[in-house]
């Protein structure tokens, strides 16, 4: 298996014991090519702002400028990049990157804190469209374009608004409907995936925010055609829960529907739920009854950092599988860097050593000076000629340092870099997804080359003093 295929464990995950797996459906079991999506989503929000009188003809989305794990600064109209720490390392205002000394003005002393409503963070591939949309309808508030937008909090309001409307009335849902081949990428080897796993007597669920019709239109576009002898998607899940409105699904009660025909009749389903059958609502809580199983038995699978991993952790302590499809792009540009990477290590491992000699002459230097304690005879001039020529050996390492390390920044994306990384550190969405996800990989079917009875161990994780 290719390490962007690879399933990554961050705490220990014994899938023999599992007893059930449920799963997401947008962006887990379906993937979608997330720039025609996006873009279909871009443009109906673009149409109602057009429809308001708002100048925003001739813009366009553009799927580079924005990325999952950025946070919407709605304070001060910014896409920010934090590292693990929640300290912001890259910021633009709207599409214009802001200059380091702007940065610190703005930012040294401040930390993301995602309970406070100041800041967004990006959690799906969903969130592309509005990242793109409100960045640039920043630069347009600040030529004064939008009158009657009050601010930079009244903006994110209204572009998340519209996005919101435009995925609720079906219109966008229609298109892909219309048009499933243009728009979902088929992936012969998850079916076969959840066969494995339900014949190795893991109970199934498939828990996703969709509606009835789209789900089962979608999941028989993408199952059916490879499950054998005429089996359906339906009979590969004990429990399929529709509009399930995470994250208040693993959070509060709410009223459970039966779906029972297939054009999506309703009724209040009784206090037991049944196998096979599909559901409207509810909660995990009685997912959890019906199962008759501990957080630690059920596995959930999700695309969303904070509806589907974040909350099923932290509320019921479920076992959390995160599917990230960017990193398959990400770990093959961190392969193809990898000679260019060594190169800069060692050019970095070098400049430490002048710098660390820089230091020991330099203070020689100041003891001498001031003679507040016993130093070795050099002369003052032989010291400051060894500064003079350590210094220059340095400003020559910075040429060649500089354009490898540029590049390091723009691995992935040119305006953000890899996902998980801030310079050398772990940015704020790998902290995110170290913290909430036990496991983490591109696709479901990954799953597939590790089997359902797979032992997976957590690294030793690094720390500083290691080496
Ligand atoms: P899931 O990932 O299977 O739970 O489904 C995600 C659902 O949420 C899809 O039906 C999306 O259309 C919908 N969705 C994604 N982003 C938004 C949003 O910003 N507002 C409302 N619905 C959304
Ligand atoms: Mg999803």
């Amino acid at each position: 298996m290719t390490p962007d295929r690879k399933v990554y464990c961050n705490r220990t995950l014994n899938f023999r014991s599992l007893k059930a797996i449920g799963y997401d459906m947008d962006y887990t079991l379906v993937h979608y090519h997330v720039e025609d999506w996006e873009r279909i989503a871009y443009e109906a929000i673009r149409q109602k702002f057009l429809a308001l009188g708002w100048p925003v003809e001739n813009l366009s989305f553009e799927p580079a400028r924005v990325c999952r794990g950025l946070v919407i600064d709605t304070e001060l109209g910014n896409l920010v990049k934090a590292n693990r720490f929640g300290f912001i390392k890259t910021a633009m205002h709207g599409t214009r990157p802001i200059d380091f000394e702007a940065q610190r003005a703005a930012y040294s002393r401040t930390l993301i804190d995602l309970s406070e409503p100041r800041w967004i963070f990006l959690n799906t591939l969903f969130s592309l469209s509005e990242g793109c949309m409100y960045a640039q309808l920043v630069d347009l508030l600040d030529e004064r374009r939008i009158p009657e937008v009050l601010g930079y909090v009244d903006l994110y309001e209204k572009v998340r608004q519209a996005l919101d409307n435009a995925h609720m009335e079906g219109q966008l849902k229609a298109e892909i409907l219309r048009n499933p081949e243009r728009y979902i990428v088929l992936d012969p080897e998850t079916p076969l995936t959840l066969l494995d796993q339900k014949h190795a007597g893991k109970k199934l669920m498939l828990i996703t925010n969709s509606e009835w019709a789209y789900t089962s239109k979608i999941m028989s576009y993408c199952f059916d055609r490879f499950l054998p002898n005429g089996m359906t998607w339906r009979q590969l899940f004990e429990v399929v829960v529709v509009s399930a409105r995470k994250p208040s699904f693993f959070t509060t009660l709410s009223p459970i529907f039966e779906v029972v025909t297939e054009d999506g009749l309703l009724r209040p389903a009784g206090l037991h739920l049944e196998q096979g059958k599909a559901y409207l609502g509810g909660s995990a809580r009685q997912i959890e009854k019906y199962l008759k199983l501990s957080g630690d038995e059920i596995l959930y699978v999700g695309d969303h950092v904070f509806g589907d991993v974040h909350v099923t952790k932290n509320v019921l302590r479920w076992r959390t599988a995160l599917i990230l499809r960017e990193l398959e792009g990400e770990i093959q540009a961190i392969e193809r860097f990898k000679k260019t990477e060594h190169e800069l290590a060692r050019l970095m491992s070098e400049k430490e050593e002048i710098e660390a000699e820089y230091c020991q002459v330099r203070l020689l230097a100041q003891r001498k000076n001031l003679s507040y304690t016993q130093t070795p005879d050099v002369a003052s001039e032989e010291i400051h000629a060894k500064m003079q020529e350590l210094r220059a050996r340095t400003e020559t390492m910075d040429e060649s340092v500089a354009p490898l390390a540029r590049a390091s920044t723009e691995l992935s994306n040119e305006y953000w870099g890899l996902l998980m990384r801030t310079g050398n550190d772990k940015s704020y969405l790998a902290y995110q997804m170290e913290r909430y996800a036990d496991i983490y990989t591109s696709r479901v079917s990954n799953l597939l080359y590790t089997t359902p009875f797979a032992y997976m161990r957590s690294h030793r994780g690094s720390l500083p003093h290691d080496t």
